[in-house]
């Protein structure tokens, strides 16, 4: 029998450079888990594709998926729904395979409470003026805004503590080996392993 994949939740304040890691992490080959492609009602940018980079979905029809009770979580984003498809990932890890879902941290405290035994992942800035440079050089809003977004952002660092692991993203290349490190680390936790064992010790008991 196929022992069970791990979940691994990858989140962080908004700014940090979650998308830039997560996507470094999936460009080199020398990954082994699988990427669960998030729903989001928010507008396709150039260059995205649906069914790749984001199911593109209505307001409507993602609502009656949250009904459905067919979202692992979800959240609202300035604006805009973001939610990670239920059943992909209980079918990808029942199949025994990894699985990474990359998502902001009201969604990852979701998770949380719902699948306590994944891995779960803290993108942090190196410090607050870097955060703070990074909000302001993707955005064209005023300097009230962008004040808002960096309380927001501190109160998203206080959630730290219900991680098991903090990555500083300093420089994207080593950030996401990091990142792989800790999932291969994971992989040899005696309570992760030692079920295994136990059923094969029973096994050859009989
Ligand atoms: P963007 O619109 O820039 O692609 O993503 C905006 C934010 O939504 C990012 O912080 C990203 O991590 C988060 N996000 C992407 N997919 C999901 C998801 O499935 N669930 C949640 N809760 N957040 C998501």
């Amino acid at each position: 029998m196929n022992e069970r994949g791990l979940l691994i939740v990858f989140s962080g304040p908004s700014g940090v450079g979650k998308g830039t890691v997560r996507r470094e992490i999936f460009n080199t080959p020398d990954h082994d888990f699988e990427y669960s492609i998030s729903m989001t009602t928010r507008k396709k940018r150039a260059g995205e594709v649906d069914g790749v980079d984001y199911f593109f979905r209505t307001r409507e029809e993602f609502e009656k998926i949250i009904q459905n009770g067919q979202m692992l979580e979800y959240a609202e984003y300035v604006g805009n729904y973001y939610g990670t498809p239920l059943q992909y990932v209980k079918q990808t890890l029942d199949e025994g395979k990894d699985v990474f879902l990359e998502i902001e941290v009201k969604g990852a405290a979701q998770v949380k409470e719902k699948m306590p035994d994944g891995v779960f992942i803290f993108l942090t800035p190196p410090d607050l003026d870097e955060l703070r440079e990074r909000i302001v050089g993707r955005s064209t809003d005023s300097s009230e805004i962008i004040e808002k977004r960096m309380k927001i952002a501190q109160k998203e660092i206080e959630m730290m503590s219900f991680y098991d692991y903090a990555v500083v993203n300093d420089k994207v290349s080593l950030t996401a080996k990091r990142v792989k490190d800790i999932i291969a680390g994971e992989h040899f936790r005696v309570e992760r392993v030692i079920g295994k064992y136990l059923r094969m010790i029973q096994e050859y008991n009989q």
